[in-house]
Formats: structure tokens, C-alpha cells, sequence
């Protein structure tokens, strides 16, 4: 929800604007509309030795769960940077040759995840600020019970199967459930 203008600081309401169809946060002192549109969310699939990097989460939510390297974009960065930067934090991983792999849409939460694959460099990893620890797993140890959301494991599903298939593809999804 949003209560005050972001302009002049005044109350807003919430109304149809002409010309639109949607209920929009309107401020009627100075005319601002204030869009709210999906936030996309970047991750990184990142294979060392055959093995794939997760992370435990410090962090809420699904803190003590695994996950892979992941967050919000930022504004003035590419989806490859964003995904390479999430690592880095995480993980304190480098990836190289990333390649974009999944594209999720999750539209119940307004989002979109977007997950590239590539390898990690010198397969060094450590936990960042926001990871209890960092591990590499093959595929028969990947914790699937333990995994912090459904797009993680959509994701490595994907991928894990596209690896045994000897190619790797471009994936377009739709979350429509998120339990
Ligand atoms: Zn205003």
C-alpha cells in the first residue's frame, strides 16, 4: 500500500486515472500516479566438477532453508550482472560464461525470476552476509525437502534434466501455484 504522495508528501488515493483501466495510487494535490509494476528477482545456476553451489539462508524468509544464489535486480544493471552480483554476495563466487537458462513468471506475487547457468570460477565459495553456508552438491544430494522456493527447485528441475539430456535449453515458465 501506499499512503503518501512520493512528490509533495500528501495523502493518496486510490482511483481509476483517465485514460487507464487500473486502480492507481493517485495524489490529487499534484496529479501524481504512482505505477506499481512486477520486480524481477535474478539467480545463478552455478556448476563446479559436475556439482551445483547453493546457499543457506541467514535470512528471512525461509531462513536455514537452501536456495540458489538470488535477489532483486537493481536499477542501472543488465539481468547477467544482477544474477553475477547475487552470487557474489551470496556465495562469494565469481560465474563464468553465464548464459541466460529460465525465465519464471509468478504473477500470484507479482514477479518474475530469471535464472542463468554458468560456471563457477576456480570453485571457491563462502557464505556472504546473508548465507549460513555455501556448498557444492551433486544431483542426488541436492536437499529438494529443504529448498527455499518453488522457483529454485523449478529451476535446477530444468536444469538437472537438460544436463542429462546432453542440451541445454531456454526455459519460459508460469508459477501459477505457489504451494
Ligand atoms: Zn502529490
Amino acid at each position: 500500500m501506499i499512503y503518501f504522495c512520493s512528490q509533495c508528501g500528501k495523502p493518496v488515493r486510490q482511483r481509476v486515472p483517465a485514460g487507464d483501466n487500473r486502480l492507481r495510487h493517485v495524489c490529487d494535490a499534484c496529479g501524481h500516479i504512482h505505477y506499481e509494476n512486477p520486480r524481477l528477482v535474478l539467480g545463478a545456476i552455478v556448476e563446479w566438477q559436475g556439482r551445483v553451489l547453493l546457499c543457506r539462508r541467514a535470512i528471512e524468509p525461509r531462513a536455514g532453508c537452501w536456495t540458489l544464489p538470488a535477489g532483486f535486480m537493481e536499477n542501472g544493471e543488465s539481468t547477467q550482472a544482477a544474477a553475477a552480483r547475487e552470487t557474489l554476495e551470496e556465495a562469494c563466487a565469481h560465474v563464468e560464461h553465464s548464459r541466460l537458462f529460465a525465465l519464471i513468471d509468478v504473477p500470484q506475487i507479482d514477479q518474475v525470476h530469471v535464472f542463468y547457468r554458468g560456471a563457477l570460477a576456480g570453485g571457491k565459495h563462502a557464505p556472504g552476509e546473508e548465507s549460513l553456508e555455501t556448498a557444492l552438491f551433486v544431483e542426488e544430494q541436492i536437499p529438494w525437502s529443504q529448498l527455499a522456493f518453488r522457483t529454485v527447485r523449478l529451476a535446477l528441475e530444468h536444469y538437472f534434466a537438460d544436463r542429462r539430456a546432453g542440451v541445454f535449453g531456454q526455459h519460459q515458465l508460469i508459477l501459477e501455484a505457489l504451494c
